[in-house]
């Protein structure tokens, strides 16, 4: 009896141990399928839409960030082209990373312009990689441009026109410093605009570029005879009845608790810069196509009374207390004299505009402006088209100014360059006209 039983228990202590392997066989299987489930679901990595986009495209250099939507250990790019096949890139992370940035020298890898063949291998562990094959276009010739004519001998604070011809689709820019100036395009791959010669313009700050779709650059010195100019210095008294008629009026609520000098600098430093974004914000608004015909036209019966670069000091007593640069010319005639417009072209802003007081802005295409500041009133409204010569307000003493005159400035790219040339029909055509009309 009692042996008997031990067998039993022998026996069922045998099929347990079964069943149990049967569950863990079981389980573990499951456990495979999962995994298996997992990889294929969204357990290996993927490139994000832009990074394969931006490899859609090899110019003659180009730094590419790839990102991944998980971090990855290893990544390899190889090209086929012409049945020749080239490593491009290959890197191992240690930390495994999102984002994957290199640079491809389009010529250093022996890659010829036209069609290539990437493939791309990457991994983020253990089965867990991915791999894309896809068509990509090496660009590595940058345009060529020529210089077709340009104003021989601009002035400092003056206006010079560029005209260009690019050998292929290419936008194109005139370079000043830091500051770039484009050029608009006019069919048959010419190029051409009108930029300011800066006051803080320097000899041999001038270059031409072409970019074409690829991203290539093309760029080149432009040797230019700058004239200089002499320009008034003027010193201002700035007193208390000046401050308290204009200036706080002027400033509203944010006046209150201001010293004279202190209202008086924010009007003249931190309005004017603010007033000058504006008005290069609007003077890139141009249209690409000459509305002007012929010089521009001062005020009638006026006197000019300020000049264009003038520096100003102005002091409050002994203390000087800021500085500023006229940016214009000062017309002075009767009280609200009727203003006529300068030239013809398209009304772009009507409004206030702070120290300029109630403007008018008129685009005469191709980058260059007219702009007529404290104005008493105000007879267009934006989006108008106004021919030469037809009234479109008073003048008055808005913004800040002293008593009834007309700011008036030309803007070239938004920035305000000397209007004298513009008044003269004989510098146009020479300076302008006959560039534009160039082959
Ligand atoms: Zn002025």
């Amino acid at each position: 009896m009692r042996y008997r039983y031990r067998l039993e228990k022998r026996k069922a202590k045998r099929l347990g141990f079964v069943r149990l392997i049967r569950k863990l066989a079981i389980a573990s299987l499951v456990l495979i399928m999962f995994y298996l489930l997992f990889l294929y679901t969204g357990g290996r990595p993927y490139l994000t839409e832009d990074s394969l986009r931006a490899l859609s495209l090899i110019p003659t250099e180009k730094t590419y960030t790839l990102g991944f939507d998980r971090p990855i250990k290893t990544i390899k790019i190889h090209a086929e082209q012409d049945g020749q096949k080239r490593e491009l890139y290959y890197a191992s992370f240690d930390q495994p990373t999102n984002k994957v940035s290199f640079t491809l020298k389009a010529k250093d890898l022996g890659l010829k312009d036209g069609q290539v063949r990437l493939t791309l291998e990457f991994s983020s562990g253990f089965l867990l990689n991915r791999s894309y094959s896809l068509l990509s276009t090496v660009d590595a010739q940058p345009p060529s441009l020529r210089v077709v004519a340009y104003t021989q001998s601009p002035s400092v604070g003056g206006s010079l026109a560029l005209k260009v011809k690019v050998d292929e689709e290419a936008q194109a820019w005139f370079l000043h410093g830091e500051h770039r100036y484009r050029l608009y395009s006019v069919g048959e791959r010419y190029h051409l605009g009108i930029c300011p010669i800066r006051l803080d313009a320097s000899q041999g700050a001038f270059r031409v570029e072409a970019v074409d779709s690829a991203g290539n650059i093309f760029r080149q010195e432009l040797h230019i005879n700058l004239r200089e100019v002499k320009f008034k210095e003027d010193r201002i008294n700035i007193d208390d009845s000046f401050v308290d008629r204009v200036v706080y009026p002027l400033l509203g609520k944010e006046g209150e608790g201001l010293s004279t000098v202190d209202a008086f600098r924010r009007i003249n430093e931190v309005w004017r810069s603010r007033d000058v974004s504006k008005i290069k914000e609007v003077g890139l608004k141009s249209e690409p196509r000459v509305m002007w015909e012929g010089a521009f036209i001062q005020l009638p019966n006026s006197k000019v009374f300020a000049g264009y670069g003038d520096v100003r000091h102005y002091f409050y007593g002994a203390q000087k207390i800021s500085e500023s640069r006229h940016m214009g010319f000062d017309f002075a005639s009767v009280e609200r004299a009727p203003i006529p417009a300068s030239n013809s072209g398209v009304v772009v802003f009507a409004g206030n505009l702070g120290i300029y007081g109630n403007v008018v802005i008129i685009d005469h295409g191709m980058g260059l402006m007219s702009l007529y500041g404290h104005l008493s009133e105000v007879s267009v409204k934006e989006g108008q088209f106004v021919k030469k010569g037809e009234i479109i307000g008073r003048t008055g003493a808005t913004g800040l100014a002293l008593g009834d005159h007309l700011h008036f400035g030309i803007l070239v790219q938004g920035y305000e360059v000397n209007p004298v040339e513009w008044l003269d029909a004989k510098w146009i055509k020479n300076n302008i006209t006959s560039v534009f009309d160039a082959k």
